[in-house]
C-alpha cells in the first residue's frame, strides 16, 4: 500500500520507505492512502493473536512484504501476549506490558526493528534517540542483536532511576548508550541537530525509532483486535465496547481509531490525560492551546503537544471514524486515590493505566469500560509503593538487569562531541 504525507499530499511512499523515512516532507505524517475495511472480523476474532495479526497488518504492507516474510517478522515481534483481565463487573483491563521492557512500547518498537532490519538488507543504519526512560529500553530490547543496525541512545545522567538505566546500558552488541552532563532537552535538541546536519545524516545513515513512524502505530492496531477477540470469547453477547486509553502522543489511541475504521466493533474511545491536558481542553473548547509541560507522577505522558494528534484529527474530520473520541483529564490527587480504589478491587496499579480507570468514569449504564495497561506496576516502584503503602516485587526482567554493569560512555552536552562519536564508531 501507498502512504501519503498529511501536510505535502503529493508526497507518497511505499510502507517501507515510510518505515526508513519516519516523517514526510515540512514535519508531516505519513498516512494510509486508503483504510483496509475487513469483511471478515467475526472469523478473524477466532484466530490466535499472532495469526489474527498478520491477517490484520498484510494490506497495509502488501507489495513490500511477501505473507512469508510478513509472518516471520509478526512471530518475531510479537512473542509474548495481550491479555485482558477483568476488574469488575463492567471494567476490564488490557494488559500490555509482558514485553521484554514491560511496556506496550514493545509492540511497536519490536514490529519496527523487524520491519527494517528486513529493509535495509545493504545499507548500514544508525538509530539514534533520547530518553527519558520507557522508549531507550523498549527501542534497545528490539534492535539488540539486529545486523547493520547500530543504536545510539542518549540520556541525562542522574537524571533517569537506576533501574530505568540498567533495562537499556547493559546490553552492549550493537547498543551504544551516552549519559549525557544534561538535561532531557539537551538530549533531544542533539539528537534534532544530527537530523539537521544532513552530511552526517546521509553518511550514518539516521533513523530516530520514535513514536510517528507509521510500523509503531500499525503493530498496535493489533492488540485492539486481541482484546476484543478475548472479551467476545467470555461473552459473545457484549457489546458497546468503550476504550480508555492514557496518553501522551496519541500514538495508541490512533492505533485504536484504525482498528476501528478496519470493522472491529468499539463503540467509542476516551482519551484519558494526565494535568497535560491540551486534548481533552482541545475536545472541549475547539482551541488548540498547548501549555507548558507539567511534571506529573504518569510521566510517559507528560507532554502537551502531542505528535500524533493530525492524525486523530484527519480521521474524524474527513469521516474515516465518526465523531467517537472524547477527553478526560485526571489530576494527581485523582490518580493516586484510583490506584488505591484499583487495589481494594484486588488489582495493583500504576499511574498510567489508573488514568485511564478513572476517566471511565464518564461512561453510560449499558457501556463496557475497557482501559489499557500500559505498563508493568514494577516500572513505577517507588510511586505505587509510597501511594499503596505496600512493598512489590520487581519482575523477572527488571531482576535480572539490576546486576549488570552499566556500559555507557560519559559525554558533555556538546553536539560537536557527539558528532564526532556517531562519525568514530562507523
Ligand atoms: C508512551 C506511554 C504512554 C503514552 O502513549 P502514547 O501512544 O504516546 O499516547 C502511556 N503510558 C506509558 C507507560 C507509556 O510509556
Amino acid at each position: 500500500m501507498k502512504f501519503y504525507n498529511l501536510k505535502e499530499n503529493d508526497e507518497q511512499v511505499s510502507f517501507a520507505q515510510a518505515v526508513k523515512q519516519g516523517l514526510g516532507k515540512n514535519q508531516g505524517l505519513f498516512f494510509p492512502e486508503k483504510m483496509p475495511s475487513l469483511d471478515n472480523v467475526d472469523e478473524l476474532l477466532a484466530l490466535p493473536f499472532v495469526e489474527r495479526s498478520i491477517e490484520v497488518l498484510a494490506p497495509f504492507v502488501e507489495g513490500d512484504l511477501s505473507k512469508g516474510e510478513l509472518t516471520e517478522i509478526v512471530t518475531n515481534a510479537f512473542n509474548f501476549p495481550a491479555q485482558i483481565q477483568p476488574i469488575s463487573e463492567s471494567r476490564s483491563i488490557l494488559e500490555l506490558f509482558h514485553g521484554p521492557t514491560l511496556a506496550f512500547k514493545d509492540f511497536g518498537g519490536r514490529f519496527m526493528a523487524q520491519c527494517l532490519q528486513a529493509f535495509t538488507k545493504q545499507e548500514k543504519i544508525t538509530i539514534l534517540t533520547a530518553t527519558s526512560g520507557d522508549t531507550g529500553a523498549a527501542v534497545a530490547h528490539a534492535f539488540h542483536g539486529i545486523e547493520n543496525i547500530r543504536v545510539v541512545i542518549m540520556y541525562p545522567k542522574g537524571k533517569i532511576s537506576l533501574l530505568q538505566e540498567k533495562m537499556f546500558t547493559t546490553l552492549g552488541g550493537n547498543i551504544e548508550t551516552i549519559a549525557i552532563d544534561g538535561t532531557f532537552d539537551d538530549c533531544q535538541a542533539m539528537v534534532k541537530q544530527a537530523f539537521d546536519d544532513k552530511a552526517l545524516a546521509q553518511e550514518i545513515g539516521l533513523n530516530s525509532a520514535n513514536s510517528i513512524n507509521i510500523s509503531r502505530l500499525l503493530a498496535q492496531v493489533c492488540y485492539y483486535f486481541e482484546a476484543v477477540a478475548q472479551l467476545k470469547r467470555q461473552n459473545s453477547q457484549l457489546d458497546n465496547i468503550v476504550f480508555s486509553v492514557p496518553s501522551g502522543n496519541f500514538g495508541n489511541l490512533t492505533a485504536g481509531l484504525f482498528a476501528k475504521a478496519m470493522g472491529l466493533p468499539i463503540k467509542r474511545f476516551i482519551a484519558a490525560t494526565n494535568a497535560n491536558d491540551t486534548v481533552p481542553r482541545y475536545l472541549a473548547t475547539g482551541e488548540w492551546a498547548p501549555k507548558a509541560t507539567v511534571p506529573t507522577i504518569s510521566n510517559a505522558m507528560d507532554v502537551s503537544n502531542p505528535n500524533n494528534w493530525p492524525r486523530v484529527e484527519h480521521m474524524v474530520k474527513s469521516g474515516i471514524v465518526d465523531d467517537c473520541v472524547s477527553g478526560v483529564s485526571v489530576d494527581e490527587e485523582q490518580t493516586q486515590s484510583t490506584m488505591l480504589q484499583l487495589n481494594k478491587l484486588g488489582y495493583i496499579s500504576e499511574p498510567h493505566a489508573a488514568v485511564a480507570f478513572k476517566a471511565l468514569g464518564q461512561c453510560e449504564d449499558d457501556e463496557y469500560g475497557v482501559f489499557l495497561g500500559t505498563a508493568h506496576p514494577a516500572k513505577f516502584k517507588e510511586v505505587v509503593e509510597s501511594t499503596l503503602g505496600q512493598p512489590i516485587a520487581l519482575p523477572k526482567a527488571l531482576a535480572d538487569c539490576a546486576g549488570e554493569p552499566i556500559l555507557s560512555v560519559d559525554m558533555a552536552a556538546d553536539f560537536e562531541q557527539v558528532k564526532a562519536y556517531l562519525l568514530k564508531g562507523n
